[in-house]
C-alpha cells in the first residue's frame, strides 16, 4: 500500500470548519458559525452564498450529484441523488445548486414508515439542513445531512426527535450552571458509539439465505469450537480482516470519522471499532454512515460485515456501547469531577441527574434499544440484562452513602462529605470500569450504556437519555432557583436523590439469577424482555407527559412511533419465519430425503452381498434422520399456520405478542430438529456452510 498522509486524508471529503473558513467570505462564514454554534435563523443569502461554495467544491471533489441525507425510521439511512446539471442556453449544461436546495428538499415520503402520519393526500415529506453536521461527499454525491418532517410539522425520523432533545436539555442544563454562577452558550451531550460486528466470508454469506434476508443464521449446529478457549479476544488479527480494517480506517478518516481503536471481540470472527466520541447528533450521523462503509468495503475484500446483534445461535452476539456525557461549548465536562468543593457540588448534582433520570425512566431507556435482533442478547446471560441500572463503583457509591446518612466518608481521608466543604477525590478509571455486566456504568468522566444492539441507531437511546436527564435537572432548576440558602437547599436535593433513588444503583453482577430476584422482587425495578413488552411503554402517561412537556415528541408522533417500532418487530420476525419455511421445504427436507435414499440403497446393497452385515450405522442414522424429516414436517406446518394466523391482522400489539407466544417458539422448536439432522448428515450433502465454515474461514 501506498504511503498515507493520514492528516491529508482526514475529513478530506468533509465540507467542514476547515474548508468553510478558508473559502466562505469572513461575513458568510461568521453568519453560519453563529447558526452552527448558537441554532441562530439563517439567512437565505447566507443559505445562498453556502451553497455556491458547497458546490464549487463539492465538483472539484468529483461531485456530480447532491442528496438530502436522513435517517427515517426504516433505521438505516435514504438519499435520493439530484445531479448538479442544468442545461444552459447554449445547449450546454451548468453545475448549479442553490440556496433553497441546500436548506430544504421535497423527498416523496410515502414509502417511508410513518405510522399513519402522513395522510395520503400528503404524501411529501420535507427534508431540511442540520447545518450542525457536516456535509460530506461519498459516491460522487455531495450529502447533507438533514432531518426529515411532514409537512403538517410531524417528525418522520430519528434526527429531528434528537436535536429536541438536544435542546431540552441544553434549555435546563443551561439553568443549573447559571445557579453554579456559569453563563455558557450552550450544553452539549457528546457521545462515542463502539461498535461490534463480525466479519465472514463473502462467498460463504450468499449461499444462505437466512443471513442474506434476515442478517443473522436461523439453523446451525454448533461447531465443535466456538468460543470457549476465550483465544480471540484482543488476540493477533487476521491479515485479511487487518487489510479489511486498513481499507475501512481510510475511508472513515476520508469522512472525517475518527476511527481510532480496533481489535478481535470475544466471539471468533467479531469484531469491534470505535470512534473518538463527538457531539450527539453528529455521532449519531457518523455512526450511521460508519455502518454503511463497513459493509460496503467489506464487499469490496470478499467479505461480509454482520451488523445484526446475534448472527450466530451459541456464540456472543454484537452490541454498541454508547459512551455518553454532557459538555459546555467551553469544553468542560459535566460528568467530569471538578477539583474544588464548588465544582464537586455541581458535579454531584449533574451525576444525581443521571441517575434520577435512569431510575425514572427505564422503561424508556430499555425500550430505545429495544428491536427483534437485540432480544435475543439482552438477558440472554452475555450483553447487560434487560433489567437497567447503574454502576458507579465501589469509590463513588460509598461517597454517595456518606453523603445520604450524612456520615463521614472513609476514602484516603476521613471527612463527613459536606458539600461545598469538601473536594471529591478523583475517580480513576480502573476503579469504576470493572463491571462489565453492567447496562448503565459510569466510568470516570462518562456513563457508558452497553444494552445497545450493533445494528441500532444511536439516535434512539440518546433520545431518551437526554430528555430524561433534561427533566431532572429541570426539576432541580425549579426547586433551587428559589432556595433561599442554596448550598443548603442543593445539600438537601441531593441526598433526597440519593435516598429516592439507590435502588437504581448496582455493583454486583448482572448476569447473575439472584439479581433478576432482587431486582424485581425486591427493589421493583422493571423487566422487559421482549420488543412486545417493552415498547408499549412508550404511550404510558408519565412517559408521554415528559417527552412532550420538553418538546422532544408530540403525541401523535409518539403514538406513531410506538406503532412503528412494533410494527418493525413484527415484520422482522415474519420474514425470519419465511425464510425458514422456505429453506426448509426447499433444501433442508429435500437434502435430507436423498440422503436418507441414498442410505437405503446402500443398506440394499450391503445386504444383497452379504447377511452377515448388521449395517447398524446405515440403519440407526437413517431411522434417526427419517424420524427428524417427521418431527421437521410437523414443526414446519405448525409454523406455517402461525405465520398464516398472523395475516390480517390489524391490531400491532396484539400482533407482537403473537409473535413472541407463539411464532418466536415454534421456529425455535423447528430449528432444533433441523440442527439435530445437521450433526447426522454427511457435509457434502448439507445444503448450506456450516456454523464452522462461517466462523472460522477468514484468515
Ligand atoms: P473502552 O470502553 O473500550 O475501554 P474508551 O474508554 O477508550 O474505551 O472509550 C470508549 C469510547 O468513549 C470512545 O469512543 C471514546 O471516544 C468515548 N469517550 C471518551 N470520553 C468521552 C466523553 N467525555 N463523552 C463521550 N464519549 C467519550
Ligand atoms: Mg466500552
Amino acid at each position: 500500500m501506498a504511503k498515507m498522509n493520514v492528516p491529508e486524508l482526514f475529513g478530506s471529503m468533509v465540507f467542514d470548519d476547515r474548508v468553510m473558513r478558508a473559502r466562505l467570505s469572513a461575513d458568510v462564514y461568521q453568519s453560519l458559525r453563529k447558526t452552527i454554534d448558537e441554532n441562530a435563523p439563517l439567512q437565505q443569502d447566507i443559505a445562498q452564498a453556502v451553497a455556491s461554495e458547497m458546490r464549487d467544491w463539492a465538483v472539484e471533489n468529483g461531485a456530480t450529484h447532491f442528496t438530502h441525507w436522513f435517517q427515517p425510521l426504516t433505521g438505516v439511512t435514504a438519499e435520493k441523488h439530484d445531479g448538479f446539471i442544468t442545461p444552459s442556453p447554449d445547449g450546454g449544461v451548468i453545475m448549479e445548486f442553490s440556496g433553497k436546495e441546500l436548506i430544504k428538499g421535497e423527498p416523496d415520503a410515502s414509502s417511508f414508515p410513518s405510522g399513519g402520519l402522513r395522510a395520503t393526500f400528503e404524501a411529501r415529506g420535507y427534508t431540511a439542513w442540520d447545518p450542525t453536521s457536516y456535509a460530506f461527499i461519498k459516491d460522487h454525491t455531495l450529502c447533507i445531512p438533514t432531518a426529515f418532517c411532514s409537512y403538517a410539522g410531524d417528525a418522520l425520523d430519528k434526527k429531528t426527535p434528537l436535536l429536541r432533545s438536544m435542546q431540552a436539555l441544553n434549555r435546563q442544563a443551561k439553568r443549573i450552571l447559571k445557579l453554579f454562577g456559569k453563563e455558557v452558550k450552550n450544553v452539549r451531550t457528546s457521545v462515542g458509539p463502539e461498535q461490534e460486528y463480525f466479519l465472514i466470508d463473502r462467498e460463504m454469506f450468499q449461499k444462505r439465505p437466512d443471513l442474506v434476508y434476515t442478517g443473522r443464521t436461523l439453523f446451525g449446529a454448533m461447531p465443535p469450537k466456538g468460543q470457549e478457549l476465550d483465544d480471540h479476544y484482543f488476540g493477533a488479527i487476521k491479515p485479511r480482516v487487518i487489510a479489511y480494517m486498513e481499507d475501512l480506517n481510510t475511508e472513515l478518516w476520508k469522512l472525517g470519522i475518527l476511527a481510532k481503536t480496533e481489535h478481535n471481540e470475544v466471539a471468533p470472527a467479531q469484531h469491534e471499532l470505535a470512534p473518538i466520541f463527538s457531539t450527539t447528533n453528529v455521532a449519531t450521523d457518523k455512526n450511521q454512515l460508519t455502518m454503511e462503509i463497513m459493509r460496503k468495503v467489506a464487499a469490496k475484500h470478499g467479505l461480509a460485515c454482520l451488523l445484526h446483534e446475534k448472527p450466530f445461535a451459541g456464540v456472543n452476539g454484537s452490541g454498541k456501547h454508547n459512551n455518553w456525557s454532557m459538555a459546555t461549548d467551553e469544553g468542560v465536562n459535566l460528568l467530569s469531577p471538578g477539583d474544588t468543593p464548588h465544582e464537586n457540588a455541581q458535579f454531584l448534582l449533574f451525576l444525581c441527574a443521571v441517575i434520577q433520570a435512569v431510575d425514572d425512566y427505564q422503561d424508556l431507556l430499555r425500550l430505545s434499544v429495544a428491536t427483534a435482533g437485540n432480544d435475543h442478547r439482552l438477558g440472554a446471560n452475555e450483553a447487560p440484562p434487560a433489567i437497567i441500572s447503574v454502576f458507579l463503583g465501589d469509590e463513588l457509591t460509598a461517597i454517595l452513602e456518606a453523603i445520604k446518612n450524612d456520615v463521614p466518608y472513609a476514602g484516603t481521608e476521613r471527612v463527613t462529605m459536606k458539600l461545598g466543604v469538601h473536594a471529591l477525590p478523583r475517580f480513576s478509571r480502573d476503579t469504576t470500569d470493572r463491571n462489565r455486566t453492567s447496562p448503565f456504568a459510569f466510568t470516570g468522566n462518562k456513563f457508558e450504556f452497553r444494552s445497545l444492539g450493533s445494528s441500532n441507531s444511536i439516535a434512539c437511546c440518546n433520545i431518551m437519555l437526554n430528555a430524561a436527564v433534561a427533566e431532572s435537572l429541570k426539576q432541580y432548576a425549579d426547586r433551587l432557583e428559589g432556595a433561599k440558602n442554596f448550598e443548603g437547599e442543593l445539600h438537601e436535593l441531593i441526598r433526597e436523590t440519593i435516598q429516592k433513588h439507590e435502588r437504581i444503583l448496582f455493583n454486583g453482577n448482572g448476569y447473575g439469577e439472584e439479581w433478576v430476584e432482587e431486582a424485581t422482587k425486591v427493589r421493583g425495578l422493571s423487566n422487559l424482555k421482549t420488543t412486545a413488552d417493552a415498547m408499549p411503554h412508550l404511550l404510558d402517561p408519565q412517559n408521554m407527559a415528559m417527552l412532550m412537556e420538553h418538546k422532544v415528541f408530540t403525541e401523535t408522533e409518539l403514538h406513531s412511533r410506538c406503532e412503528i417500532m412494533l410494527e418493525n418487530y413484527c415484520k422482522t420476525v415474519n420474514i425470519e419465519g419465511h425464510t425458514m419455511v422456505d429453506m426448509v421445504r426447499k433444501n433442508y427436507l429435500p437434502a435430507i430425503e436423498e440422503y436418507l435414499y441414498s442410505l437405503a440403497n446402500t443398506i440394499g446393497a450391503m445386504r444383497s452381498v452379504s447377511d452377515r452385515v448388521k449395517c447398524n450405522y446405515e440403519v440407526s442414522t437413517m431411522e434417526r434422520l427419517s424420524e427428524l424429516t417427521d418431527y421437521i414436517l410437523e414443526r414446519v406446518k405448525d409454523l406455517e399456520k402461525a405465520l398464516e394466523d398472523l395475516k390480517g391482522m390489524e391490531d400491532i400489539p396484539k400482533t407482537s405478542e403473537m409473535i413472541r407466544d407463539d411464532v418466536l417458539p415454534k421456529m425455535e422448536h423447528l430449528r432444533k430438529h433441523v440442527d439435530e439432522a445437521e450433526m447426522l448428515m454427511p457435509e457434502k450433502s448439507w445444503p448450506f456452510p456450516s456454523y464452522g465454515k462461517l466462523l472460522f474461514s477468514v484468515y
